[in-house]
């Protein structure tokens, strides 16, 4: 089976082309510049490829992507008709979706619903979903949310303390965000376990950061809220803090609501505190050179991480597995041993030599470790081809 995974941002559109049963992706590329002149970069195993090609609007980059998939010299397929179903990924699900769905017109019309509460993402993706379903009216369209995994939440968790009336008339609440690596990883672990009635904590620690609490399969908290600022300090995002910062910082330097948030999504976090930049590598090296800033950056980010696996262990009545994923969760050996140093209250134990390695799925605790500590590198694409596959058999 071939899936056509495809990720559209408001000028960009990233696809690839995976068989979900094994995994292999046959071609990947981006489209950029949508919307201002247009560059397609394909990739086929290690030979890349990047052509200027005008791309007004996501049809155009939607159509090039097809064309380069049966390009006679980089392309991988004969005719469209060998993909089989695209799996879309959708930022914002709000309250209308569950589960990943196959589209239709009152998909369509649901996504554009929640578009107050993903305005920057959902209308690019509904972009996607739309040029695609023109050039390629026949093959099944799949919505797979980056908010859906964690709607098993019980209200305590997703309910904000303030007046009822913004959950009721606005919808406002925690969703939480990176589900689809949250899925995935809660999927993956139960196999690597050989189990599914388990309590664990997944740390999905990128230059985004969230993390989410999860009993037997079901998410039951996420740190990420309404929009993916919230939780643990992140690359550029502040994570949690007071609102009424917001309100001082705006009197005081005359900015807007607006701008303010923006210095909180953008200008904050890691880059912040380390002046340096936003990247755990760079911290790295400012903080074994000397660099108090750095060093404290990523102090911060560990015991902020820690502190929710703690919270979750408690709202869960103790943890079996805490998993690591992501760019940072994969790679980085030192932030896992930081985080860890904090939990050994928790039976926690790590075996420092298993924990150097980078990359790749393996399990880092010692024998005698009351929790199992996995890295667990994540694939959402794989997630969303899997998804995709199975709701597009199951309709056959
Ligand atoms: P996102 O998908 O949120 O953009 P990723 O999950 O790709 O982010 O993570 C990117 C981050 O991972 C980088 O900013 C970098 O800090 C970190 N990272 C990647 N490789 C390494 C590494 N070898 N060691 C430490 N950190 C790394």
């Amino acid at each position: 089976m071939n899936i056509l995974i495809i990720n559209a941002g408001s000028s960009s559109l990233k696809y690839q082309l995976m068989d979900p049963e094994t995994g292999v992706v046959s071609a990947k590329g981006l489209c950029e510049r949508i919307g201002i002149d247009g560059r397609l970069n394909h990739k086929v195993g290690e030979n890349k490829v990047t052509k200027d090609i005008p791309m007004p609007t996501h049809s155009e980059a939607i159509a090039a992507t097809l064309a380069i998939l049966q390009d006679a010299e980089c392309g991988v397929i004969k005719s469209v008709d060998e993909i089989d179903a695209v799996g879309h990924r959708v930022l914002h699900g709000g309250m209308e979706f569950f589960d990943s769905c196959i589209i239709n017109d009152e998909v369509i019309a649901a996504i554009k619903k929640c578009i107050p509460l993903g305005p920057l993402h959902n209308p690019a993706n509904l972009m996607g979903i739309e040029a695609c379903q023109a050039v390629m009216p026949t093959t099944p369209q799949v919505a797979v949310f980056d908010t859906a995994f964690h709607m098993t939440m019980p209200p305590k968790a997703y309910r904000y303390a303030i007046p009822t009336e913004y959950y009721e008339n606005d919808s406002i609440r925690r969703y939480g965000f990176h589900g689809t690596s949250h899925k995935y990883v809660a999927k993956r672990t139960a196999q690597l376990v050989g189990k599914t009635e388990f309590k664990m904590v997944n740390c999905h620690l990128g230059n985004g950061s969230s993390m989410s609490a999860v009993k037997d399969g079901k998410c039951q908290d996420t740190t990420m809220g309404l929009t993916p600022l919230a939780g643990v300090p992140m690359g550029t995002r502040s994570g949690d803090i007071d609102a009424a910062v917001v309100q001082f910082i705006c009197n005081k330097y005359g900015m807007s609501v607006d701008e303010c948030l923006n210095m909180l999504n953008k200008k904050s976090g890691m880059l912040a505190m380390s002046g340096v930049s936003s990247d755990f590598r760079d911290l790295e090296d400012g903080a074994n050179n000397g660099n108090e800033d750095c060093a404290l950056a990523r102090a911060k980010f560990c015991y902020e991480v820690a502190k929710y696996v703690g919270a979750y262990a408690a709202a869960l009545n103790g943890i079996d597995v805490l998993t690591f994923t992501a760019g940072v969760g994969e790679n980085d050996s030192a932030v896992r041993a930081d985080v860890c140093e904090y939990l050994g209250f928790l039976g926690v134990k790590i075996d420092p030599e298993l924990n150097k390695k980078r990359g790749k799925e393996m399990m880092i605790s010692t024998p005698d470790s009351k929790v199992q500590v996995w890295v667990v590198p994540t694939n959402e694409e794989l997630m969303i081809a899997q998804d995709t596959a199975e709701l597009v058999n199951a309709a056959k």
